[in-house]
């Protein structure tokens, strides 16, 4: 029971197989782009462990041979020497422009990947293997690659969409279950955008959409939506500024925290609470919605309030501020996501500061 989502980016739309054994079900769709019969495969240290023999078994049941590149596990393999790395790798081993390479890994592996397959010979082919749930439902779709400078997260990349994404639940059967609940915060945030259904369905679930059909109903209608807002802007002009509601106070909390105390699914699941705390609080947004959004995180394991982060010395001041820093920001003014119910966000542009630092010292 494969489900199947297609990314629709005219000539170069692109497929999602979702579910368990999609890997051994992609079959000629796969191996179309390998015409040398090898594939070059990127992945992580920690999840070659878990995963490479078995994934290696089953490509070379499609005719493929693998030729394996690992790189350290970890956030810092995003980084300029990462790349160099992966390029280098991709160019001893002679990857020609008509093959494609595989990234299979969580975010990291697939943002570095990418981002090497973008530069490399001006542009190579690659395919997605997520295998963390945040991989799976977000950073494999939309083609937002890259790596982080010193001067910040994501600050050099490309926007370079893989052919085929392939989400296949039996990869994520060794995440540990806090990385699973982080990842499953992106799919209630991409139905708390706009997908009023999903939310109900995830609710009627419960705990019991974290593993089994329900995950792979829920993270392929999670892929449909994000594949819906990335063929209407491409390129983040306009209306994909909303996949990032709960990211802007997010990331002020995993910014003030102490490092790789609070995971970042953790702190959007904060900051989606609050983003629809605050609406609530603005009048836009009711406050039988807020606290469904609120009770759902709950249900599953995940936070919904400051105080139930892993860290707790907070101040309103300095989070605001960071908000204030965030990079789509424009003119100095936050922008926040807000919502007008569940399923119905909407952008503003210039938030009040000073009711939202109001606001935040009633929060913690
Ligand atoms: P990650 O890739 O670092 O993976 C987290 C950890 O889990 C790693 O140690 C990894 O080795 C391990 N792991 C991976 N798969 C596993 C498995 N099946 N079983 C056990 N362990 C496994 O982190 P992530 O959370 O997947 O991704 C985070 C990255 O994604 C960030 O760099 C972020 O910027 C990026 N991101 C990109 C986009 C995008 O649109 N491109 C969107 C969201 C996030
Ligand atoms: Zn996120």
């Amino acid at each position: 029971d494969i489900l199947r989502v297609t990314v629709g980016l005219g000539d170069r739309a692109y497929d999602v197989l979702v579910g368990a054994g999609a890997l051994s079900a992609a079959g000629p769709e796969l191996v179309a782009h390998f015409p040398r019969g090898r594939a070059i495969l990127v992945t992580d240290r920690h999840v070659a462990d878990l995963h490479l023999d078995a994934v290696t078994a089953q490509l070379s049941r499609l005719g493929l041979r693998v030729e394996p590149v690992i790189i350290a596990p970890g956030e810092t393999s995003k980084s300029w020497a990462g790349l160099e790395q992966v390029v280098d790798a991709l160019l001893d081993r002679n990857i020609e422009r008509s093959e494609a390479v595989i990234a299979l890994g969580g975010g990291v592996i697939g943002d570095l990947t990418g981002f090497a397959a973008a530069v490399t010979k001006r542009g190579v082919n690659f395919i997605q293997i997520p295998t963390t749930l945040l991989a799976q439902v977000d950073s494999s779709v939309g083609g937002k690659t890259g790596i982080n400078t010193t001067h910040g997260k994501n600050f050099a990349g490309s926007f370079h969409q893989p052919k085929l994404v392939i989400a296949d639940r039996d990869l994520l059967a060794t995440l540990p279950d806090r990385e699973r609940r982080a990842g499953y915060a992106e799919i209630v945030k991409a139905a708390l955008i706009g997908d009023a259904p999903l939310f109900a369905q995830l609710e009627a679930a419960g705990a019991g959409v974290l593993d089994g059909a329900d995950l792979d109903q829920a993270v392929a209608a999670a892929v449909a939506f994000k594949a819906r807002i990335v063929a209407e802007d491409e390129r983040e002009t306009g209306v994909r500024a909303l996949l990032n509601l709960g990211h802007t106070f997010g990331h002020a909390f995993e910014a003030d925290a102490p490092k790789d105390v609070i995971r970042h699914g953790e702190a959007v699941a904060v900051g989606t609470a609050l983003a629809f705390a605050y609406s609530a609080h603005r009048g836009d947004c009711s406050a039988d919605h807020a606290a469904r959004v609120a009770a759902h995180l709950r249900a599953v394991g995940l936070p919904a309030s400051p105080a139930e982060l892993a860290h707790s010395d907070w101040n309103a001041a300095s989070l605001v501020s960071r908000m204030r820093d965030d990079k789509k920001n424009r003119d100095g003014r936050i922008t926040l996501i807000l919502a007008r119910a569940i399923g119905a966000a909407f952008i503003d542009p210039a938030a009040d500061e000073a009711d939202l630092l109001a606001f935040m010292e009633t929060q913690l």
